[in-house]
């Protein structure tokens, strides 16, 4: 909890203090345990099974290099814990970690890689670690308190076989106050994060069994307990956790997943004790317990981390690993809830789809306990996850590039904040960045500008930052030169924001809502005027900015001239001079307005010209078409076809790979988007065009090799069929995709093409078809990224969407996407080829 008058920045110093005094303590005090054998899982998406056997059901999956606790050894399968989930998998999809054994110990933990190193703890003959890695002949290990340490590779036997279970590890350095082995008939004590716990009744062993008491952990934990007298039974709640114990059963459930025990949990003195590993791991925890000094410590995650998140903006990235380095494995959209599993580096591990991901914790909002476990009359629960996805199917693998909207959004600016308290958000905005300070009352914040115009501050007085989340520095803008940085930090209780940018920016400082919203907002900037020569002679000058343009355009003595509305200069030049029809490209700025006026003096040759608004508004483009140009004529040439403009047309899915299935189950997407397919061939074939389908019936082909056969054919462009679908039954739209990213220099080559070619079939979807509009965004799916060619991946409409699924099911609409799809080829082929 924060107090109003307690600034984060002292919170976070004393709490990592805190951490690492308890960690201190803690480790000098207690000899434990070594932490259980773990592994690495190498399939790309492994199957959980109940028990050891590939018939028995499966109760999870897990993706490829995630680090799970193997607990048992079945012939051919490993027993593994992850999280809440406890199964089998089998033991080829698994490497373990390789552990060393210590021998004639007790030798030297150290702090190095070397024995000029401090001595951190004394490691006991024959206790087998998990290695974390290895450095100039020595082997990082993990002590049990979690910190790492190293021992020296000829003290230690490598073993190849894991070594399951705990057994005792570590003891501290002489130094160290030596532990005091308590007399084995005490009762177990509990240490929970560190604080030891007091019970009215205390914990036992029975027939080898650690009982404890279970209502007083759970709260400890930060769990709400219920318990009813009729069924005699215990409901525990913690974020989105439920655990259900009937007094008695052997069966408790987790988030209606059956933990099975050894002996069931049993009622003494009106509280009721219930086994210590079910306890402390029902919420995620971990156990250690120690025989010798009968310590138990449960380590539990702070309640700091939400029990869920909420999407509220774009679509977001779900990333294999918690970097925006880690390989994009799905996409989240707006209103969808996920369950937060772990939390690291800022980013949030959640579940979805039976599949763990990573989200960063920028772009998503978190829900508190009490409004993560709302509703009610909504979908039962987040954790009836369909279990197991195919091991085989290779799925669209999407990785995508969130387009900048997904960047720069950060908070939701109508959380509510509590008096005293200050809340960063900032989004695109039509009409520029906007930055949104919110306050729990009324603020009338100084807000100050730099000589030069850059840096801008807003102080609040007698305001603090909500949270940490608030004080970072974070960037808006796109493009390499059109960020501006903006930081907020709470001192003695007086919080600044302050917004610095590379350029005197044009913006706007205003109030909303009553003076609890101060607004500043970056208006669009452009940043860069390009000239693309085409093949067939015509030439684009492409206007760039950080945010959404208005443009109205006008032609008049030879001239032809862009009003821009709400946009600066940016770092654009004054003026551009082009060779060819290009010409000259002059620039003038109304900062009275925030408006730009761009006049283009084409070469003589023009023909037509043509403005192309990007759907997101971030680039305006003028496509010049040259008198000299004859248009591609879609047909033969006497000489053979190899003239012929080559479309490649990929419906996705098909054979074993049924793509989504709408709710009813009734609807597979293999099937529409084949249909869909088909239909735009038979339009574009009419139109004299050479049209090759990666598949025309139901049958199966790898992703890879989709691009790989237009490659093949030197298609002059791809395009892929999907419908969308989510776990969510509201999201509804169409969304076109493409994929350039700066990173990738040959594809970035084809920026524009490619945001072209999926914008042009975005707008002639949105006209046909008549769905909301989820504007063209960047993903990098596997085809979009392996084609050679120019390409785009519509997704015509969501499959499950209960509306949408109907409509993409008839005729009529599959005839109208086929047709609007054959139209946004078209166009773009007269345009660019
Ligand atoms: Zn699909």
């Amino acid at each position: 909890m924060f107090q109003p008058n307690q600034t984060s920045f002292h919170y976070i110093y004393k709490f990592s203090l805190c951490v690492l005094a308890l960690a201190l303590m803690l480790f000098s005090l207690l000899p434990a345990e070594v932490g259980a054998a773990t592994g690495t899982v190498t399939g790309s998406v492994v199957n959980v099974r109940s028990s050891p056997d590939g018939n028995a059901n499966i109760i999870g999956t897990i993706l490829k290099d995630t680090e799970v606790e193997i607990s048992g050894l079945a012939g051919s399968w490993y027993q593994v814990k992850y999280a809440s989930l406890q199964g089998y998998i089998a033991r080829e999809l698994i490497a373990p970690r390789q552990q060393v054994q210590i021998k004639d110990g007790p030798v030297n933990g150290r702090s190095g890689p070397g024995t000029s190193y401090d001595i951190v703890a004394s490691l006991g003959d024959k206790i087998i670690f998990t290695v974390l890695g290895e450095q100039n002949g020595w082997y990082q290990i993990q002590l049990p308190d979690g910190t790492p340490a190293y021992v020296a590779g000829w003290l230690v036997t490598p073993i190849n076989e894991p070594v399951l279970g705990t057994q005792p590890a570590a003891t501290a350095p002489s130094t160290a106050v030596p532990s005091q082995p308590a007399p084995a008939a005490a009762n177990p004590s509990v240490i929970l994060n560190g604080t030891r716990l007091q019970f009215e009744v205390e914990p036992r062993i029975e027939n080898g069994r650690t009982l404890v008491p279970l209502r007083a952990i759970f709260e400890a934990l930060g769990a709400s307990v219920d318990w009813d007298g009729t069924t005699r039974t215990v409901t525990a709640r913690r974020g989105a956790a439920t655990v259900v114990l009937p007094i008695g059963s052997t069966s408790p459930t987790v988030n209606g997943k059956v933990w099975p025990l050894d002996v069931p949990a049993k009622i003494v003195s009106d509280r009721t004790l219930a086994p210590l590993r079910f306890v402390g791991e029902a919420f995620g925890g971990k156990v250690d317990w120690n025989e010798q000094t009968r310590v138990i410590n449960i380590a539990c995650a702070a309640s700091e981390v939400p029990a869920a998140v909420l999407v509220t903006g774009g679509s977001i990235n779900l990333r294999e690993a918690p970097s925006t380095d880690a390989t994009i494995i799905d996409v989240a959209q707006v209103g969808e809830k996920m369950t937060v599993l772990a939390e690291k580096n800022s980013w949030y591990q959640v579940s979805r789809g039976g599949r763990n991901v990573w989200v960063a914790s920028w772009v998503v909002d978190p829900l508190t306990d009490a409004t993560a476990g709302d509703g009610g009359n909504s979908s039962p629960n987040n954790s009836s996850e369909p279990a197991g996805t195919p091991e085989k199917i290779e799925t669209e693998n999407p990785e995508p590039i969130p387009d900048s909207a997904d960047i720069n959004r950060r908070g939701d600016e109508n959380a509510a904040v509590a008096k005293g308290f200050i809340a960063i958000s900032t989004r695109l905005a039509s009409d520029g960045y906007r930055l949104v300070m919110k306050t729990g009352e009324a603020a009338e914040p100084k807000i100050t500008a730099s000589r030069d115009g850059k840096t801008v501050t807003y102080t609040f007085k007698n305001t603090v930052l909500r949270s940490n989340r608030d004080e970072a520095y974070f960037y808006i803008g796109s493009g390499k030169n059109a960020k501006a940085a903006i930081s907020a930090q709470t001192m003695d209780d007086t919080t600044w924001v302050t917004i610095e940018m590379p350029l005197a920016y044009q913006y706007t400082s205003t109030v909303e809502a009553d003076g609890c919203k101060q607004v500043f907002t970056i208006c669009s900037q452009l940043t860069a005027v390009e000239e693309i020569s085409l093949k067939n002679g015509n030439q684009i000058i492409v206007l760039r900015a950080t945010s959404a343009m208005e443009c109205q355009e006008s032609f008049s003595d030879g001239k032809i001239t862009l009003n821009l509305n709400k946009t600066g200069q940016g770092i654009a030049e004054d003026s551009y001079l082009f060779s060819g029809l290009a010409g000259r490209v002059s620039i003038n700025e109304n900062s009275e307005n925030h408006s730009l006026q761009v006049k283009i003096t084409p070469g003589s040759n023009l023909d037509t010209w043509q403005v192309n608004r990007s759907v997101n508004g971030l680039k305006i483009s003028v496509i010049l078409v040259n008198k000299e140009v004859v248009e591609k004529e879609p047909t033969n040439n006497e000489d053979g076809s190899d003239s012929k403009v080559t479309i490649m047309l990929d419906p996705g899915h098909g054979g074993r790979d049924t793509g989504s299935i709408s709710k009813s189950r009734t609807l597979y997407e293999k099937d529409v988007v084949l249909s869909i397919g088909l239909k735009a061939r038979d339009i574009l074939e009419k139109a004299g065009y050479k049209v090759i389908m990666t598949r025309d019936d139901d049958t199966y082909v790898g992703l890879s090799e989709r691009p790989a056969m237009a490659n093949k054919a030197k298609a002059d462009l791809f395009v892929s069929i999907h419908c969308d679908s989510v776990e969510s039954t509201e999201p509804h739209g169409t969304t076109t995709f493409y994929y350039a990213p700066e990173s990738n220099q040959t594809l970035y080559a084809q920026e524009y093409q490619r945001s072209l070619l999926a914008d042009l079939l975005q707008k002639a979807m949105l006209a046909k078809c008549g769905r909301t509009d989820r504007s063209v965004r960047q993903n990098n799916y596997a085809v979009l990224r392996e084609s050679n060619m120019p390409s785009a991946l519509v997704e015509t409409a969501f499959i499950s969407n209960a509306e949408e699924a109907q409509l993409l099911a008839t005729t009529d609409f599959q005839t109208k996407a086929a047709q609007a799809i054959a139209e946004g080829i078209q166009k773009y082929i007269k345009l660019m080829l």
